[in-house]
């Protein structure tokens, strides 16, 4: 397939493996790519030492194009843009912060930069910084996500409509079928997290990801929109933010219930009471724990299948 995605990448399928936290290191950002789509190492859990070593091993791991996600939550930035540009990383998804703050910075040094929005607000925003590409990202994504609540399915036709740049979908798609729903809508290509945490590469804990494919509809949901919105899985941390709000919780005492390192403990150490389990709403759809490649395979698959589907109409 070709369209505006697959040349900026330079990528067989317009299929971009979400950067996420604790779960996309360089097995699964190069499995990704030498699938055919677009791998992304994502930087947010990284010691700037942990991500150049990934971002050698991923060079080693593929000669396909991937990329690096930036979310601009965490400390070191500089270090992290730094050793993204000296090993000559090639794309860079910006998150999570100001698109203004690192775009043209990146793109001198002849880096491809698309920047991740949730609302119509972020996405002119981020045409207006310069970026290549943007990822619009609807409500039902896992992880942090706006505060507005704007559905995919409302959201792509919205950015659609006065944006001239290409479009990536995410939230709530993990299936070929739901990638030309979103193409339909105007997106050019999609971004999937929840499908790849449940990948035979993804690093995250194993009782992380059985977690995830066991979970049926309506077990994630969207919380402490006080301090930045995250959806994540109901297990015993929601309960006790719940309590927390049945107490009249003000602002400090959910920054204090929330603590720290609460997702390395849930997805990556496996604690399924106490630890933040990040995860997007489409996880209920999602029953296997496969190899990236397969999950790649399977959407190309089932995109074909939709189209004569639709053909049918
Ligand atoms: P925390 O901020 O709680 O902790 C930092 C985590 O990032 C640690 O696990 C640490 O690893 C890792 N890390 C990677 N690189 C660095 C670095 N350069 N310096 C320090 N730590 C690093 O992590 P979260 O991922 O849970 O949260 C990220 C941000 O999002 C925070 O600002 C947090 O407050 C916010 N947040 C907000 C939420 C909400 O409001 N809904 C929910 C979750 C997070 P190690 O443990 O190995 O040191």
């Amino acid at each position: 397939m070709q369209n505006r995605i697959t040349e900026l990448f330079g990528v067989k399928y317009p299929i971009v493996q979400a950067g996420m936290i604790w779960t996309s290191g360089w097995r699964l950002a190069s499995a990704v790519s030498n699938a055919g789509g677009l791998g992304l190492i994502g930087a947010g859990s990284m010691y700037p030492q942990v991500l150049r070593e990934h971002i050698q091993k991923c060079q080693q791991a593929t000669d396909k194009p991937f990329g690096v996600n930036v979310p601009m939550l965490y400390p070191d930035l500089d270090k992290l843009m730094e050793i993204i540009v000296e090993l000559g990383v090639k794309i860079v998804f910006t998150s999570a912060g100001n698109p203004k703050t690192w775009t043209s910075y990146l793109q001198e040094k002849g880096i491809t930069v698309v920047h991740v929005v949730s609302s119509l607000k972020f996405a002119l925003k981020s045409q207006e910084a310069g970026v290549d590409a943007i990822v619009v990202e609807g409500f039902e994504a896992g992880g942090h996500n706006g505060r507005d609540e704007t559905t995919t399915l409302t959201l792509i036709p919205a950015v659609k409509e006065k944006l001239d740049i290409p479009i990536i979908a995410a939230g709530g798609i993990a299936t070929g079928a739901a990638m030309l729903a979103t193409m339909i809508l105007g997106a050019d290509g999609v971004q999937v997290g929840s499908r790849f945490v449940a990948s035979d590469e993804a690093s995250s804990h194993q009782l992380f990801k059985q977690k995830v494919i066991e979970s049926g509809e309506g077990d994630t949901q969207l919380v402490l929109k006080e301090l930045a919105p995250v959806r994540l899985i109901k297990n015993k941390f929601y309960q006790d933010i719940q309590n927390a709000y049945a107490n009249g919780a003000s602002k400090e005492d959910l920054i204090s219930l929330l603590g720290r390192a609460r997702a390395k403990r849930g997805i990556f150490e496996g604690d399924m009471e106490e630890g933040e389990l990040e995860i997007g709403q489409v996880a209920s759809l999602i029953h296997t724990i496969k190899p990236a490649a397969s999950i790649v395979n399977d959407m190309m698959t089932e995109f074909e299948i939709a189209k004569k589907m639709v053909a049918s109409f």
